[in-house]
């Protein structure tokens, strides 16, 4: 286990309860440990890692590879391009946080799409593993056989699972409660109430002959709620029907 990314005299892991008084801690199981904290490092994310609100343990992969040359690849049975990660080799990675508490997961091009609500759940677990895979992917045995969870965080390929990894440990940090301050606004960001955020404006009131909407200006709470809740449904109707008619769904069913 690779621990320079971790916050300093950090307690060990409680194996009990949500967190049992102990950081929200992110694994990271990788053959790139010099890319973290990389961004998570900065900003009120690498602050807050530094206060210890929260934990970050990269373990590099190839440390636990047998041979002398480290290898934890190989080609893929049946042909094709590129190389596999080895089922024994992730499995030795994956034991030696088995013990760990929170779910385990491949980011995976393949898996399901992160959504906001995952992030929640996730926000609420102790902690999570996070295995990176490279090349081609990782070997479908050692998914099958440690119930790994997939998750994609988009409908593209990125070149490694370290990008994904950090865009998931940068959604459930804004979640945890003082890692943002009070920058985070909570319920009225997009995803959460089912929509899309309303459009932000700030000084100057007037720029390049752009003024600021009227409303935003009149001092009248109500109506600027108003205001904003109506284009924030415009937003989502135009920009992601699939959100909007979710959106429509739900209101419907919670209709009396
Ligand atoms: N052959 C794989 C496929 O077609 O699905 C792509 C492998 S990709 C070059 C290497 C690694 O990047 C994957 O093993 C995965 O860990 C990560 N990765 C790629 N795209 C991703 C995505 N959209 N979400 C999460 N991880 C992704």
């Amino acid at each position: 286990m690779c621990a320079a990314a971790a916050a300093p005299d950090q307690p060990p892991d409680s194996p009990d309860g949500p967190r049992g008084g102990d950081p929200w801690t992110a694994r990271v199981l990788t053959i790139f440990p010099e890319m973290f904290p990389g961004p998570l490092g900065a900003s009120l994310a690498g602050r807050a890692l530094e206060k210890g609100l929260w934990r970050l343990q990269v373990l590099d992969i190839r440390d636990v590879a047998r041979d002398k040359h480290r290898s934890v690849d190989d080609a893929p049975f049946g042909g094709g391009p590129g190389m596999i990660l080895r089922p024994d080799v992730v499995d030795a990675a994956l034991a030696t946080v088995e013990t760990a508490p929170g779910p385990v997961i491949y980011l995976s091009a393949r898996g399901r799409l992160l959504d906001q609500a995952r992030v929640r759940e996730l926000a609420a677990e102790p902690g999570l593993t996070l295995l990176c895979g490279r090349y081609e992917g990782v070997d479908q045995r050692v998914l099958d056989a440690r119930r790994v969870e997939e998750l994609s965080i988009g409908d593209y390929v990125l070149s490694g699972g370290e990008a994904a990894a950090i865009v998931v440990i940068d959604a459930v940090l804004r979640l945890l409660p003082g890692v943002m301050g009070n920058q985070a606004s909570g319920g009225e960001e997009s995803f959460e109430r089912g929509l899309l955020e309303y459009p932000h404006y700030t000084r100057p009131a007037e720029w390049q002959g752009r003024p600021v909407p009227e409303v935003l200006l009149s001092g009248h709470h109500a109506e600027i709620d108003r205001w904003r809740r109506a284009q924030a449904e415009t937003t989502t109707k135009q920009r992601r029907p699939d959100l909007w008619a979710r959106y429509c769904k739900d209101a419907k069913e919670e209709e009396p």
